[in-house]
């Protein structure tokens, strides 16, 4: 049921459709201020799965408001913002193509647009690179995976992905996600893509989540970040 203080946040959001998606206030889709708010996520170890990865920042803040606007409040050109701020935050990663996480068919039904293909596009216009946003196909609905862990994720995810082609996936490819918990659906896209062929997996993606299950050192991280 849509509660009434969300109600109130459309009805902003169609009378001010510029106001900033971070903090409600003037400036741009994100403002200034709040893209100085952005704490950036520290480098990490290798990725399982991947041949790389990059996380731009924290979700937590302006990108946690951001990506909530742009997902459940379907302000489709939030990821305009959020993909220029990403392009510029992190270094364009060796690929001969973008291809977005798919979303399930009914949740892009549901939100009439996929948010991860929506930032490829910006990703790939400032980059330079091709999008591939049709050939990785979601078999079957994983759904709501925040309260799993990482090996139920891992088991929930396992073969949730296909490459249904035309063709064989570019040779290096570039998964682009939004936000991130352990990886599992990331690592899961790598195996349909390097199943049908593909050479090298990288992902980028705008932050990682703060609740990461089974997680260790993170807290550490979190802390070492406190201004
Ligand atoms: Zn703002």
């Amino acid at each position: 049921m849509l509660r009434l203080t969300d109600l109130f946040g459309r009805l902003l959001d169609l009378v001010f459709p510029e106001r900033c998606a971070g903090c409600g206030g003037a400036g741009g889709l994100l403002c200034p201020a709040c893209l100085a708010r952005l704490r950036p996520y520290p480098p990490e170890g290798p990725t399982p799965g991947l041949d790389g990865m990059s996380v731009a920042w924290l979700y937590d803040g302006p990108v946690r408001q951001a990506v909530h606007h742009l997902k459940y409040r379907r302000r489709r050109r939030v990821a305009e913002a959020l993909g220029d701020a990403l392009a510029a935050s992190v270094g364009a990663p060796p690929a001969d193509a973008l291809v977005p996480v798919p979303l399930h068919a009914g949740r892009l039904a549901e939100r009439g647009f996929n948010q991860a293909e929506e930032l490829a596009r910006r990703l790939g216009r400032r980059w330079g690179l091709p999008i591939c946003a049709s050939g990785l196909a979601r078999g079957r609905d994983t759904g709501h995976q925040a309260r799993l862990g990482r090996a139920d994720r891992q088991v929930n995810v396992a073969g949730a992905f296909i490459w249904r082609g035309p063709g064989a996936p570019p040779a290096r490819v570039l998964l682009v996600d939004d936000v991130l918990t352990t990886g599992a659906t990331l690592a899961a896209c790598a195996e349909a893509l390097r199943a049908a062929g593909a050479h090298e997996v990288r992902a980028v993606a705008l932050a990682r989540s703060l609740a990461r299950p089974g997680g260790t050192d993170y807290a550490k991280i979190v802390k070492s970040q406190q201004p």
